[in-house]
């Protein structure tokens, strides 16, 4: 018999999440997608960099949720210890971190554990992929090699961020002796499937700076937690918008922020969770992380005053849902 209940905090809880992938969110779905890297997509490590220094900054703590492969710095493209899903094998370079950075990240994780703030290493499946529809054999032997590469870490599994919020296998979840997940909030889904209306809606979201986004309350579902997401960041600018008058992109931040204001705002009346999450491969500009800090200033001045506290996923489980 399904059990589900909501789950109260004594106050609300802001946590951000990251989906840290390099290569690793892309290449399956886009086969002719390696061809076109450019210089700049070797970068983009450096911006989990700069982003950490962001987080330090405020002494806010984040949940990185980090495709398995990347916890390491070499690979002999065998993998044996796991039960391949599909062929991705066939595209792993079997080579090392020096020769393919998109493919390898334990740097990224020393940097994460070397930080000042109290970040959670959570993870986002060993090779990104999608749980709704990989054999539960598949999920459980992805989640173990997890489990056994964190054994090597100082730091514990406790969170799963399903890739491409594809939801299934719980039972390998459980089984793997994870507590908590990210899950999306209920939305009109059918009506946003349509690409249309996709554009539509994002549209109106940006003009829309006075109504908060929707949120959910934490929930508890056949033994593990359900920490629903609020909003995806994604920094405003040239790429991600199509614009390129700087005036036209500061007027959209500035209408963005009032609206990641308000839902913060409510969700502290509320008590309940704001969850903001994003792709650290997004930022990539210094524009990119003044708007990051904007945000991170405004939920620090809510800290300061008491009115919520920033915790991962993971401190929020073992502080007030274990
Ligand atoms: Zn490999
Ligand atoms: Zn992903």
């Amino acid at each position: 018999m399904k059990t589900q209940k909501s789950m109260q905090l004594p106050k609300s809880v802001f946590t951000f999440s990251f989906d840290t992938e390099l290569i690793w969110g892309m290449f399956r779905y886009n086969p002719a997608f390696q061809n076109k890297l450019d210089k700049d997509w070797f970068k983009k490590r450096r911006n989990i960099q700069l982003m950490l220094r962001e987080f330090n900054r405020y002494d806010i703590p984040a949940t990185w949720a980090i495709v398995g492969h990347l916890f390491l710095d070499k690979c002999n493209k065998k993998h044996a210890d796991i039960k391949k899903g599909d062929d991705w094998i066939k595209q792993d370079p079997g080579t090392n971190l020096k020769k393919a950075p998109l493919w390898y990240g334990k740097d990224i994780i020393d940097l994460i554990l070397s930080s000042k703030a109290k970040h959670e290493i959570a993870s986002h499946s060993f090779s990104h992929i999608d749980f709704d529809t990989c054999s539960p054999a598949v999920a459980d032997s992805e989640l173990k090699k997890c489990r056994s590469l964190f054994n090597k870490l100082p730091c514990k599994l406790t969170t799963f961020i399903f890739p491409r919020d594809k939801y299934g296998n719980f039972e390998a979840l459980r089984k793997n002796n994870i507590k908590i997940y990210r899950k999306e909030v209920k939305t009109k889904r059918d009506l946003l499937k349509s690409r249309f209306f996709k554009k539509i809606v994002r549209a109106l979201d940006i003009f829309c700076f006075f109504k908060a986004d929707p949120l959910e309350p934490i929930v508890q579902n056949n033994k593990l937690i359900q920490m629903p997401k609020s909003r995806l960041i994604v920094p405003i600018n040239k790429e991600t918008t199509g614009i390129s008058s700087k005036t036209l992109l500061n007027i959209i931040k500035y209408f963005n922020l009032l609206k990641i204001k308000r839902t913060i705002n409510k969700a502290i009346a509320k008590k309940i969770p704001i969850h903001l999450y994003s792709h650290p491969i997004d930022f990539t500009s210094p524009a990119d992380l003044v708007y990051l800090r904007k945000i991170l200033a405004f939920v620090k001045k809510k800290e300061m005053q008491k009115k919520l506290e920033c915790l991962t996923m993971q401190q929020t489980y073992e502080k007030y849902l274990k």
